[in-house]
């Protein structure tokens, strides 16, 4: 396991003093992947020369199960690197060496003997699935075996911990779900824990069990995948999953953004609803998927002719979780934010004067 405890880091002093880092705080558990998302800038790849101490923070503690590499002289660092392994962007071989003598290259430094190396080379290449390729030289791969080889020279010293570093940014879709499916096996059966930095929502999205997202040096917001795409008011949930138009909105009179808050959602919840308010439901955009092996669904519904109060209180009791977005001009007009469950904070935000645009969303999500 990793943890990083109030780490920061600035550059420069006095007027031209910039904070990149400010007192990030998050821990990556053995078997977990932890994604850190955020927009160029961030503090994104700081945060990963920081974590393999490549850069030192300038305070806080980077801790690998149990041990600060923070205070370590340089010459302890060297050896303490070694449970870190990294693998970045680019690829970062050597164009004259064939696949097997980069996946060497951290094993020659250590003086293993010529038999132990080519047998820890071949395990290692046949880990990623290369093991054919062993002879063959970086301009003889593609750009995703290229990364395979660098995935298995990062693990070449028998890390606890893998640092990625946007290493599926240059790969088309294919190559990158091919790695993230590595990862997630290699998570499972060598019991890391995986630090996985990128600016791609699409890719966490594969990926992650937990995220963070990095804003500024700041950590905004922060949770488990499934719990953040859940909370129909999580704006990092949202941009995980981003909400598509939807159609139809016009003709209802509210419109409502709603998810699943519960394991045990009925799957027949749009018919109970119905039922219970006496009136149609209109399914104006939805998607439904398997995240993490919890079913997460988007969902948006349109009602008419219902209190907000209502309609919230019986969506809380059907456990969702919802967000009257607006309603429609001919009835009161509202901009409401809660839980179905809260019901209160729906009531008083009915009562609200405010915008007329039909656009309601619905957030279905459902544990299996
Ligand atoms: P990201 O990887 O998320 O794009 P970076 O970590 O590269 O972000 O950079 C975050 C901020 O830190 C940027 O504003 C950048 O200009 C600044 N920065 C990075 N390295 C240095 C440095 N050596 N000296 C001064 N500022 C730096």
């Amino acid at each position: 396991m990793i943890s990083i405890e109030k780490l920061s880091k600035e550059y420069g002093i006095g007027a031209s003093r910039t904070v990149v880092l400010d007192n990030l705080d998050f821990q990556v558990a053995t078997g977990e992947i932890f994604a850190v998302v955020g927009p160029s800038g961030a503090g994104k790849s700081t945060l990963a020369q920081c974590v393999n101490l490549l850069e030192r923070p300038t305070s806080g503690s980077v801790i690998v199960n149990g041990e600060n590499l923070s205070q370590l002289s340089e010459k302890q660092l060297r050896i303490a690197r070694r449970r870190i392994g990294t693998i970045f962007q680019s690829d970062g071989l050597f164009s004259r060496r064939t696949a097997a003598d980069n996946v060497a290259l951290p094993l020659d430094y250590l003086g293993v003997t010529a038999a132990e190396k080519k047998k820890r080379v071949g395990e290692l290449l046949d880990r990623v699935g290369l093991a054919e390729k062993a002879g063959h030289y970086p301009h003889q791969l593609s750009g995703g075996q290229r990364q395979r080889v660098g995935i298995a020279r990062a693990l070449a010293l028998r890390p606890s911990i893998l640092l990625s570093d946007e290493a599926t940014s240059g790969l088309d879709p294919e190559s990158t779900t091919a790695i993230v499916a590595l990862l997630k096996e290699l998570r499972d059966d060598l019991d890391l824990s995986i630090l996985f930095i990128t600016h791609e929502m699409d890719t966490v999205l594969q990926v992650a069990d937990s995220v963070a997202k990095l804003d500024h040096g700041h950590i905004v917001e922060s949770g488990s995948l499934v719990t953040l795409l859940r909370d129909a008011n999580s704006a990092l949930g949202q941009a995980l999953r981003p909400r598509r138009g939807v159609e139809g909105a016009a003709a209802a009179d509210s419109v409502w953004f709603v998810g699943y808050d519960a394991p045990d959602v009925r799957p027949d919840w749009v018919t109970a609803l119905a039922a219970e308010l006496s009136v149609p439901i209109s399914v104006l955009g939805a998607s439904i998927e398997s995240v993490n092996g919890a079913t997460v669904g988007h969902a948006t519904i349109g009602i008419a002719g219902v209190d907000p109060q209502r309609v919230s209180a019986a969506l809380g009791r059907l456990g969702l979780s919802a967000r009257l977005d607006h309603m429609a001009p001919a009835s009161a007009t509202a901009t409401v934010t809660a839980t179905a469950t809260a019901t209160a904070a729906a009531a008083a935000a009915a009562a609200a004067t405010a915008t007329v645009t039909a656009t309601v969303t619905t957030t279905l999500e459902h544990v299996a």
